[in-house]
């Protein structure tokens, strides 16, 4: 019987196992999609997007660990977007007609610059880019 301590690091392993993994794949995902937005070129800011608009949601969030056969399927159903692109596809789609200021939508897609839409870009930026912990410049 393993005790407490090597189960949980065994569980850690696998945790670390799946998180190179699947970073893994999504550099590949990255690189097969051409790496760069699919409407304006743009190289960051990033995100997989189903290419119908109108078709069923793809699985993203399970391709990134399934097999390769299903990962290749879901590829062909997925472009890169900026988030600019994103929210401009979102809009021009017909799958939102009405906006509420304070959104990621009002931000991009409507560039609407008020305090609620500005702070609303603000706290998703600091949701999407942790600060590093200043001091080690090591890595
Ligand atoms: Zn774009
Ligand atoms: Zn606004």
């Amino acid at each position: 019987m393993p005790t407490q301590e090597q189960k949980i690091a065994k569980r850690r392993r696998d945790a670390d196992t799946v998180r190179r993994f699947r970073y893994r794949r999504k550099a590949r995902a990255i690189e097969l999609l051409g790496g760069k937005c699919a409407h304006c070129s743009k190289t960051s800011g990033l995100m997989f997007c189903a290419k119908d608009v109108f078709g069923p949601r793809n699985r993203l969030s399970q391709f990134w660990t399934t097999n390769e056969e299903i990962f290749l399927q879901e590829i062909e159903k997925t472009i890169l977007l900026c988030d600019a692109c994103f929210w401009e596809r979102q809009m021009t789609s017909g799958r939102r007609k009405r906006w509420k200021h304070g959104t990621m939508y009002g931000y991009y897609a409507k560039e609407c610059r008020c305090d609620l839409c500005v702070e609303a870009n603000k706290k998703r930026n600091a949701k999407r880019y942790r600060p590093t912990r200043a001091g080690s410049s090591t890595g």
